[in-house]
This record gives C-alpha cells, sequence and structure tokens, in this order.
C-alpha cells in the first residue's frame, strides 16, 4: 500500500499544482486511486494491531477537542485532520491553499479528487509504522468513504451528534490566531486577553468560513453530503453516535468504546 501511495501520490503534486490541474489529470481515475493490486495483496487489511479510527460529525461539532482528548490517552496514534491540512495550505500560499480557500470560504466541500489524492499522500508515512490513524474531516462524502475503503479497513467510527443550534452559537465564539491557527473559544477555552493571542500577543480574527452564512451553507453541506455516512458505517457496524453538548461529559464515553473496540494503547 506505502509503495502504491508513494508511487501515485507524491505532497509535490499538491504544492505545485493547483486544484484545477489536478481535476484536469484524467491518467487516474479517483476510483482506482487506490489500484487493484494493492487490493488483491494488502486488500482491507493493515497491519493486526494497527487500528484505522475515523471521527465524523457536523463542523464546529468537536471533532478536534475530541480528537485531542483522544490523543492524549492514546499516545499511538496519528492525527490527519483534513481542515488543518488545508488551512496550513492557504497560510503557507500554495496553490492548493489558494484554490481550496474559495472552496472554504464559500463553506463549500473541497472537490472529492482533490481530498482524496491529499489524504492519501499525508496518510503515506502513517500506514504500516505501528501506530493507530485518526482521520478527521475525512471522509466527507459516499464517494471518499467508497475510496478510502478500496485500501483501508475502517475499524472505528466515532459520530458526534450535536445540535445544531449549540454548534452555531460555538461557532460565532470561536476565534483564532490567523498565523499560527490556534484556536480559542470565548466560552470555554478564552484567551489570556480578550482579542489576544497567548503567545504572540497578537490579534485574534475570526475564520473567514466561521461566518454566520457560512456555518449555515457548512452544516447544510454536512447535512447533504456527510449525513449519509452515519448509515454506511453503522451497516458495517464500525460506528457509535455520541449526542450531547459538553465535550467533557462525551469523551468518557468515548474512551470507553475505543477500550471496548480494542483501542488500548
Ligand atoms: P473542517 O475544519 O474539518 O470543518 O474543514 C474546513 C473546510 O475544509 C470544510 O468546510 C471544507 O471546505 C474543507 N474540507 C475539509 N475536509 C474536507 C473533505 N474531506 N472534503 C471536502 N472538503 C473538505
Amino acid at each position: 500500500m506505502r509503495r502504491f501511495f508513494s508511487r501515485y501520490v507524491t505532497r509535490q503534486k499538491f504544492t505545485t499544482g493547483a486544484i484545477s490541474k489536478l481535476k484536469e489529470q484524467p491518467r487516474i481515475p479517483v476510483d482506482s486511486i487506490i489500484s487493484s493490486t494493492t487490493r488483491s495483496t494488502t486488500s482491507t487489511t493493515h497491519p493486526s494491531n494497527e487500528k484505522f479510527m475515523l471521527i465524523l460529525g457536523k463542523p464546529g461539532g468537536g471533532k478536534g477537542t475530541i480528537s485531542s482528548k483522544i490523543l492524549k490517552d492514546f499516545p499511538d496514534m496519528e492525527h490527519i485532520s483534513t481542515g488543518d491540512i488545508l488551512r496550513q495550505h492557504v497560510r503557507d500560499e500554495t496553490e492548493l491553499g489558494k484554490e481550496a480557500k474559495e472552496y472554504m470560504d464559500h463553506g463549500d466541500l473541497v472537490p472529492d479528487e482533490v481530498m482524496i489524492r491529499l489524504v492519501l499522500d499525508y496518510s503515506t508515512n502513517s500506514i504500516g509504522n505501528g501506530k493507530h490513524l485518526l482521520l478527521d474531516g475525512f471522509p466527507r462524502t459516499i464517494k471518499q468513504a467508497a475510496a478510502l475503503d478500496e485500501s483501508i479497513n475502517v475499524d472505528v467510527v466515532v459520530d458526534l451528534n450535536i445540535p445544531t443550534e449549540i454548534i452555531v452559537e460555538r461557532i460565532a465564539d470561536r476565534w483564532i490566531h490567523a498565523a499560527s491557527g490556534r484556536v480559542y473559544n470565548y466560552s470555554y477555552n478564552p484567551p489570556l486577553n480578550h482579542g489576544k493571542d497567548d503567545e504572540s500577543g497578537e490579534d485574534l480574527v475570526q475564520r473567514y468560513d466561521d461566518k454566520p452564512k457560512t456555518v449555515r451553507k457548512r452544516l447544510d453541506a454536512y447535512d447533504k453530503a456527510t449525513s449519509p455516512l452515519i448509515q454506511y458505517y453503522e451497516k458495517k457496524g464500525v460506528l457509535k453516535t455520541f449526542s450531547g453538548t459538553m465535550s467533557d461529559k462525551i469523551y468518557p464515553e468515548v474512551k470507553k468504546w475505543l477500550n471496548k473496540m480494542g483501542m488500548n494503547r
């Protein structure tokens, strides 16, 4: 699998190639991004102790917070957040970043082809290294999930179910330090000085896609494109939904379940 990833997907594509170029490239149909050779040899298995885990949930619904708690308790876990990766590209002003920004700022999903390649690229070093992998923000469409299924056996899916009105309130309270991406929330993780980053003292800003109109579009995109994934993974028997409003209350249940699913490190 690793050999396949490195052959077809290189980080360079994302630093020098634009989304439009990626979309134009007809030579690798999305469905064959993961080769049939890989399928037949590694099939849907991966080294026995490595678990492959996903976290699903509405934008602003605490995926990042729950993920960081998981990482603390399960140190043998690598975390890949597609939102974080894309925002880093935007900050670095790469070609990918410039074009992804258009979609992100409007609350739209970045095209599947681009996301699938991006994730495969970033997973290259994380698969087969003895660590669990936690994917946060991917898949977000059935097409992305199907592409993932071609090579990877998803073991565990944590689905966070947070009421929409709570999310809208929370997002309004979320401010960031643009240069570093550090995230604050005025309700539960405020900066030491109002409006200022703790480390640099620079001004905090609101993420462009956290503005109310964009948030509504992101929630819509979740309902239309992403929520069908709940059923998709439910059918596979790997998903558990955690409902609530406070991550401190939800997380102990998540941890208990992860232990039950065999994640013990
Ligand atoms: P997040 O921080 O996970 O909410 O992601 C921020 C934005 O990045 C989303 O609103 C999308 O525009 C884009 N994005 C992140 N992950 C994906 C994905 N798997 N598919 C499409 N777009 C994505």
